[in-house]
């Protein structure tokens, strides 16, 4: 029997040897290797800083503390995406208002979004989280437009999409994360996203003044900074100067993450191919992938296709080893959010989106052989519907 999932993390030999090394080094944690992963992970994307923590949901709540986001703070994001995307905000009292997504991308709708803008006084609103959705960057560029008419600020949710890009109105790549249009990005090292450490986030920036109070609030608050001390009392002196929390990476995780990313472009090559063989695979028949950019730019974390019958389908791809997932179930559907007041019928293109998404295996190590029986066996499920 097969026993393929959605998505795995692919470790080899110097991952290993990357860690143990770690292990034996001075440091497990608040060492060297910290640094070394933030810098290679910001040149990777083309950012300034990067701060790297503990998940990619500690990213995304720094992200909204450093903003300021507070009681009455009203940020639109996407129902189509992991609840953390949305929940950031919760953590810090704020509101979430959900705008709904285009059809054939299942992105956030800028003109949806646009048009909440316009039917609310100036001011209603502090800010927009986007979501690269399955590796499809968003295109920020426009995004910054609007936001900057109305002075909102911009969270991207990159988790997706470590290498995705979209081409500007002067043909430039846009990778995402790389800190030109939004003033935060936020990346999640689950095992099942590009590039594994276990448990990891980062968030990258180019704004100095975020930077700043990232790396403050990742670490208690405190800071033992010479340059930014109120007072000093000696060489063990340090100030606790806001209220942050303990989001620390380790360097045995970092370790890892960095190994990892040395194979980043070559992985995210890996899924291009086997995004075009299911494409290819596809022409033709009843299964209808999601639009994809035609520059090229997407990461494909994930390869959804839209099934008319995508319960019988799951379940027989099941029931053959083929373990597909469903991204996802709009956040507002969620009973927390409907305790908020978010109901079905709100957002009809999401809702109708979920009704038939699914998610097909993608990682980079999937054999063409195994790639093959998905897509002989997805035919046929879908055949025999017909
Ligand atoms: C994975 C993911 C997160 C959360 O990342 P964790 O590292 O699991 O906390 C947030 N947003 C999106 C879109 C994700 O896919």
């Amino acid at each position: 029997m097969l026993n393929i999932p959605y998505g795995r993390q692919h470790i080899t030999q110097e991952d290993v040897e990357a860690v143990v090394q770690t292990l034996q080094s001075a440091y497990l944690t608040q060492g060297p290797t910290i640094k070394a992963f933030e810098d290679a992970f910001a040149k990777y994307v083309g950012a300034r800083y990067a701060v790297a923590v503990t998940n990619g949901t500690a990213a995304l709540h720094l992200c909204a503390l450093s903003l300021e986001v507070e009681p009455g703070t009203k940020v639109i994001t996407t129902p189509i995406t992991f609840a953390a995307s949305a929940n950031c905000i919760r953590y810090c009292g704020g509101q979430v208002v959900f705008a709904d997504v285009e059809p054939g991308t299942a992105l956030l709708d800028i003109d949806k979004v646009r048009i909440m803008l316009e039917s609310h006084p100036k001011g209603t609103f502090s800010g927009i989280i986007p979501v690269d959705f399955a590796g499809h960057a968003v295109d920020l560029a426009s995004f910054r437009e609007l936001a900057d008419e109305y002075g909102l600020w911009i969270i991207e949710d990159a988790c997706h999409a470590p290498g995705a890009y979209f081409t500007d109105s002067k043909g430039k790549q846009q990778h995402c994360g790389n800190g030109r249009y939004a003033d935060l990005s936020i990346f999640s090292f689950h095992p099942v996203k590009h590039i594994a450490t276990g448990e990891g986030g980062m968030i990258t920036t180019n704004r100095k003044d975020l930077y700043e109070k990232l790396l403050l609030l990742r670490t208690h608050g405190i800071t033992k900074d010479p340059s930014l001390l109120q007072e000093n009392h000696g060489g063990w002196y340090y100030e606790m100067q806001t209220l942050g929390f303990n989001y620390r990476i380790s360097d045995i995780n970092c370790a890892l993450g960095l190994s990892q990313l040395s194979r980043a472009a070559s992985g995210l090559e890996k899924r291009r191919a086997i995004a075009q063989r299911y494409d290819e695979a596809f022409q033709n028949s009843p299964i209808r992938p999601l639009a994809k950019p035609i520059d090229g730019g997407h990461a494909y974390h994930l390869y959804v296709i839209q099934a008319e019958e995508r319960k019988s389908l799951y379940d027989y791809l099941r029931s053959q080893g083929i373990y597909t997932q469903v991204h996802y179930i709009p956040v507002h559907l969620q009973p927390y959010y409907q305790k908020l007041g978010w109901r079905k019928g709100d957002l009809p293109q999401a809702e109708k989106y979920y009704e038939h998404c699914l998610s097909l295996p993608m990682y980079p190590e999937l054999k063409p052989e195994q790639q093959e029986q998905i897509i002989e066996l997805t035919k046929t499920s879908i055949l025999c519907e017909l």
